[in-house]
């Protein structure tokens, strides 16, 4: 693992990785900073988080999609204003994707904006999320509807953490991550899949997993950090996965509905004749495995049109599909919700998810 830079059009940042949590924190800490921190990794890791808390105003959460909502980040801004917060304090993150974007969001929109630390404590924000400075929240009972760009001044990445994740988060992460292995090339994609089972049960190996994967991230969000061209390709998997999570009440992790995502958006792409069948099967070997266990019942068509319907890659009544032509050249697509979607929709839900 090694110790990098972002660029970014707001400010660089760091990306360090650390093997002693508390001692970092103790070091990193100013008087007047305040912690954000997840509830459970609060519980988790008390002892390790003891003296910080001890020491430093803190407000524990609980990592839901609810509390990632206008209404979830009220009472939290309240209690900033209450406890003298100020511009010249800063936020640390402790948790996971949730925590991270309700601190970035309230960071970007405090006074102005207020600097933020970050360290991740799953594998999906270690691997992915923690870089590439969005904010976004849930508006409704659509996804990251609200949002921006708003980097935190450093990452600190404690990979220990993620020896208390459940299964379902591991997987999470390990289906968030395949995204990029597929966007970068069929050498990555095969790197990828020869390793991620193990990747479970070997650090070493999950560890090559996540600096891979942040590398690919890093060189397209320091070209496009905006998402306005080049990075919009990460939102493989993410249109149609931001569906299934809002359809399932988020019952499936963020990374495995993006595994379901992608899949049907290789459905997809075999059907307008983009990629061979064989393509599809090759990844769905590695998307199946990802979402078994997490298997979801008939979606309803109408109900998952008007979920893509808000996606916000969409312009007019065109959705901005993200589909594949194959390893390394997934692309945006701009199409109609017409019959023949619909009608791929309803088969793919009807006869695909076994
Ligand atoms: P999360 O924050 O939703 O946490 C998942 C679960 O793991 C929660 O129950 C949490 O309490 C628990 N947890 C966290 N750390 C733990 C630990 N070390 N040990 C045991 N349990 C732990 O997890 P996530 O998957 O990191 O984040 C998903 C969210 O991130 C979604 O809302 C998604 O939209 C968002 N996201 C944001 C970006 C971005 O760029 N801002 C990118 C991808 C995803």
């Amino acid at each position: 693992m090694y110790n990098f830079k972002v660029k970014s059009r707001i400010h660089d940042y760091e990306v360090q990785f650390i093997g002693k949590v508390g001692k970092i924190l103790k070091e990193e800490l100013r008087k007047g900073d305040f912690i954000i921190v997840d509830n459970k990794v609060k519980t988790l890791y008390f002892e390790t988080l003891e003296e910080t808390l001890k020491t430093h105003s803190y407000i524990g959460i609980d990592a839901t999609e609810d509390q990632k909502s206008y209404q979830g980040i009220i009472p939290i801004i309240q209690y900033l204003i209450d406890n003298g917060f100020r511009k010249n304090h800063r936020l640390f993150a402790i948790g996971g994707g949730i925590t991270q974007d309700i601190t970035a969001f309230i960071s970007s929109i405090m006074y102005r904006g207020v600097r933020w630390v970050f360290f991740p404590t799953t594998l999906l924000s270690q691997g992915d999320s923690c870089i590439g400075s969005k904010t976004s929240i849930n508006f409704g009972e659509f996804k990251n509807q609200v949002g921006g760009f708003y980097p935190p001044q450093k990452i600190f990445i404690y990979p220990d953490f993620i020896d208390t994740l459940p299964e379902s988060e591991l997987k999470s992460g390990i289906g968030e991550m395949l995204h990029y292995f597929i966007v970068a090339g069929k050498n990555d994609f095969n790197m990828f899949k020869s390793l991620y089972q193990q990747a479970y049960t070997d650090k070493e190996v999950l560890a090559k997993i996540i600096s891979r994967s942040l590398e690919i991230k890093k060189s397209y969000i320091e070209i496009d950090e905006f998402d306005k061209k080049e990075r919009q390709v990460f939102n493989y998997g993410h249109s149609f996965g931001h569906a299934v999570e809002s359809l399932t009440h988020y019952r499936v992790p963020h990374g495995i509905a993006v595994s379901y995502g992608m899949d049907m958006a290789n459905y997809i792409s075999v059907k307008m004749g983009f990629i061979p069948q064989q393509t599809r099967d090759e990844i769905r070997e590695v998307t199946e495995n990802i979402w078994s266990g997490f298997e979801i019942d008939k979606i309803d068509l109408e109900a998952f049109k008007k979920a893509l319907s808000k996606d916000k890659k969409n312009v007019g009544k065109k959705l901005g599909l993200i589909l594949n032509k194959g390893y390394g050249k997934i692309f945006k697509n701009m199409m109609e919700a017409d019959e023949s979607f619909s009608n791929w929709l309803e088969e793919y839900f009807t006869n695909e998810l076994k």
